[in-house]
């Protein structure tokens, strides 16, 4: 269970992928697990589409990574499109796939539809509770996501951050921040969750930047702030994607070296099915950060 990890080892590696949006593309999946497996992290998330259309294709990508590499999967499960009883025997089914480790997320609200409806959830932290609440529930690992920014619907912080602690009170093992380029902005964000008295431990959520125009876009969304040395990157790479990708790269090993300098351990990394840039990271990293046993 992931939650052991936090206690066993002293630094915690862990990468993302999304699952195939079709059947015929998961071959290729395969391949990029196979790839990813291969640089030893401590586990590897799986994220869950929005309206629920992935939900079976993440515990098949889940099951595969535990069942075929031994790499502990975390399955995403968002509940803003899903009833309570439809949430109910999806945990059920990833339980009896031996998936333990679950990401419990809000989604983001649907642009056309009518949600939140009383049959729905508002916010991430009635799913905890939910499946705190459920058969064996009890006994899983849930994480949860945080903001070093704020989340971009909510207008004030503060706000934010005790919503955050109303969440990890109803149940949350450890938390996975959104990506971020500053990573001053995450320093000052571990000490307001710590104020807080939020004690669980963070994992630091680091983006390469591979395409200006995609990342241009997240962080629009995400209201995540490109700092100017990102910027000018971008400005100065972002026609070359050869040149841009090696400045990404080059970029978020600079962060993490930072990162771990400070004594921020957990990482994920947001490899986005992208093994050759996990693995160009991690070469870069070859001293600092070291493969699980
Ligand atoms: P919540 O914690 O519910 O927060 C949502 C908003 O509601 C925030 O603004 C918060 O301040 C506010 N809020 C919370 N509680 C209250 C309250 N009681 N009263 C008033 N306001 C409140 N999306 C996907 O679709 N699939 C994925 O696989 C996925 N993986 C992700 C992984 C990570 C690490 C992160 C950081 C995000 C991920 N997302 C994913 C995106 C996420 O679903 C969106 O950011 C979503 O808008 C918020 O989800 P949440 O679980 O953080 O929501």
């Amino acid at each position: 269970m992931i939650k052991e990890l936090f206690s066993e080892n002293k630094q915690l590696l862990s990468f993302e992928v999304f699952p195939p949006k079709k059947e015929e593309e998961f071959a290729n999946a395969f391949l990029v697990l196979d790839s990813l497996a291969g640089l030893q992290p401590d586990f590897i998330s799986v994220t869950y589409g929005a309206g629920g259309s992935t939900s079976k294709r993440t515990q098949e990508i889940a099951v595969r990574l535990q069942d075929t590499y031994h790499v502990p999967a975390l399955a995403h499960l968002t509940c803003v499109s899903s009833t309570r009883e439809e949430i109910s025997s999806m945990v059920a089914a990833l339980r009896a796939a031996g998936i333990e480790n679950i990401l419990a997320l809000r989604g983001d609200i649907p642009r056309d539809a009518d949600f939140p409806s009383p049959e729905h959830y508002h916010y991430a932290s009635e799913l905890i509770g939910h499946i705190r609440s459920l058969e064996g529930g009890k006994e899983l690992c849930i994480g949860a996501a945080c903001y070093p920014e704020g989340h971009v619907e909510c207008p004030h912080r503060e706000d934010d951050i005790d919503f955050l602690k109303r969440k990890v009170d109803m149940g949350v093992d450890f938390l996975t921040t959104q990506m971020f380029f500053d990573n001053d902005v995450l320093y000052r964000f571990l000490y307001r969750v710590l104020a807080k008295g939020i004690t669980v431990p963070v994992i630091a959520g680091i983006m390469p930047v591979m395409s200006v125009k995609q990342i241009r876009r997240s962080c629009e969304l995400s209201g995540t702030v490109m700092p100017p040395r990102l910027q000018g990157i971008a400005d100065r790479f972002g026609d070359d994607p050869a040149a841009m990708r090696q400045a990404g790269i080059a970029y978020a090993t600079e962060q993490i070296v930072d990162l771990v300098a400070h004594g921020v351990e957990h990482i994920h990394i947001y490899t986005m099915n992208k093994p050759d840039v996990a693995a160009r990271i991690m070469a870069n990293l070859s001293d600092i950060i070291r493969p699980r046993g």
